[in-house]
């Protein structure tokens, strides 16, 4: 079955088609196994764990229930959260070629239904098992499974997949780690393993990074386009009226050069902030966009919105995609749009944009993520006797950050990725001075001298950086175009 994905024509999976069987089966949750009870393990003989058996998935669209505040349904036709809604069409699908067992579910009465819960509002534990294998779902459907499990979800959280756009850092994830140390924000704080939760971009590998189906050309179909591209021709990123305010002048000197396309949602009246030069195509079905963007030379960002699938597609297309470079980088402690945010990430900026600094001065950076040289990286001797683990063990190449560095920054600059499987084994080569809840460690201060191990699991993090530590870091290699796996995992 992970063929009739694979062989499918034009349809690159930014990440999805390979990744979700592994991401689906985190090998430590539920004790070694995603099946519910090992139920079909015993009667089939076959691993439960593997993923050409029919699972029964469930998936509860939290964020377009009524009960979610009806903030984001009635916007889906009006250019609403249309990244997201990609996502999940591509869950949808991607399950569905895989020839899963579906139940979806938009409202919490189905849920209910689907989960054998009576209907009202009281919260009421689920006394049988759970009658699914996976549950996806968002934030806001983890939250009205709380409410209408009540204590029993704990017991089933192992099932639970959580579509999470921006990402859960581990530091925000552990309840009691956030309350204590100021990571508690309106969304974390759900003590799952952070790989349950899946995320749009690579943001760090401490979540499960699903990604989207974004256009691959073939050949013909590149050339085709190139022959018809009109060197003149630009099309703006920002896709309600809002994001356009305050960028006049920059469209100005852009119009002197450039035929400017926008695609900004409008009812009746075309919105004041999109200027009269601009050809306002308003919402375009899909399929249109796609035709406008093989025809432009130029995809143009305003800063906001950060990412989402529409850069890509873009870029797919034969587009130069142009997004400002923020100085300092936007996160959850600078800039509205990431309070709360279960994350301290700085703005994400894929090595495909050309991004330039927001007073708009300078038209040419690059960011470079590689670094050649390899002088920092340790040898390391694996134990024979180590446990089993998925990556192999032999793929760890352990590495130390600057002082103040994320593992994510520290592996990057070696050309490798963080990998949080590997953890446990590089938390048990120090000679212990502290061991505690602290989600830098494994690290030493070169300062006091002293080497700080982790006590809790849940708090290992690539993500997690602090300025008096230098960190210990388990990357690994990996195969271009599939970081999921690496180079010696096939
Ligand atoms: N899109 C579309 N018509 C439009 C604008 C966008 O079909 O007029 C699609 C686009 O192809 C992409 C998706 O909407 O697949 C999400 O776009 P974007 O990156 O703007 O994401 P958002 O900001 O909505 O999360």
């Amino acid at each position: 079955s992970e063929n009739r994905v694979w062989e499918e024509p034009k349809r690159s999976w930014f990440s999805f088609s390979a990744h979700t069987p592994v991401a689906a089966r985190i090998p430590e949750l539920c004790g070694g196994e995603a099946s519910r009870g090992g139920e079909k393990e015993k009667k089939s003989g076959v691993s439960a764990n593997t993923w050409g058996l029919l699972w029964t998935i469930l998936v509860h669209v939290g964020f377009l229930t009524e009960e979610s505040g009806d903030v984001f349904s009635p916007k889906v036709l009006k250019g609403g959260p249309l990244g997201e809604m990609v996502q999940w069409a591509d869950i949808l699908t991607a399950l569905y070629v895989l020839g899963q067992n579906l139940k979806i579910s938009v409202s919490v009465k189905e849920l209910q239904g689907f989960l054998g819960v009576p209907p009202g509002r009281g919260s009421c534990p689920l006394t049988g098992p759970l009658p699914f294998d996976l549950i996806y779902t968002d934030y806001h459907g983890l939250q009205q499974m709380k409410q209408h499990m009540g204590l029993s979800l704990k017991k089933h959280k192992c099932h639970i997949r959580v579509i999470d756009t921006f990402g859960t850092e581990p530091a925000y994830n552990h309840e009691e780690y956030a309350t204590l140390h100021g990571y508690r924000t309106n969304w974390g704080y759900w003590n799952l393993n952070t790989r349950q939760y899946m995320t749009m971009f690579p943001h760090t590998p401490d979540n499960s990074f699903m990604g989207f189906v974004a256009e691959e050309l073939n050949n013909t179909e590149k050339h085709n386009i190139r022959e018809n591209k009109v060197k003149n021709m630009a099309v703006v990123y920002g896709k309600e009226a809002s994001m356009w305010k305050g960028k006049e002048k920059f469209l100005e000197i852009l119009h002197r050069y450039m035929e400017v396309h926008g695609t900004v949602y409008y009812e009746t009246q075309r919105p004041p902030e999109v200027p009269a030069f601009v050809k306002n195509h308003g919402l375009l079905p899909q399929q249109d966009l796609q035709q406008l963007l093989r025809k432009a030379k130029l995809f143009i960002g305003f800063g906001f919105p950060y990412e989402g699938p529409a850069p890509l597609e873009a870029i797919a297309n034969g587009c130069i995609f142009l997004q400002p470079k923020f100085q300092p980088p936007h996160s959850s402690l600078n800039h509205e749009f990431f309070r709360g945010k279960p994350t301290s990430r700085e703005d994400f900026c894929g090595p495909e944009a050309w991004s330039f600094p927001a007073n708009m001065s300078v038209v040419r950076s690059r960011r470079m993520f590689m670094r050649e040289d390899n002088s920092g990286l340790i040898s390391w001797a694996v134990n024979s006797t180590a446990p089993p683990c998925w990556p192999p063990i032999t793929a760890l190449r352990l590495t130390v950050s600057a002082e103040g560095q994320s593992c994510v920054d520290a592996c990057r600059s070696y050309d490798l990725v963080c990998e949080p499987a590997f953890f446990r084994f590089i938390n048990v080569q120090c000679e212990v001075v502290e061991f505690e809840m602290n989600h830098v460690f494994p690290a030493f201060s070169t300062m006091v001298r002293e080497c700080g191990l982790q006590k809790e699991p849940l708090l290992f993090s690539c993500a997690g950086f602090d300025p008096k530590y230098r960190r210990v870091c388990p990357c690994r290699d990996f195969r271009k175009g599939q970081v999921a796996l690496c180079r010696d995992c096939l």
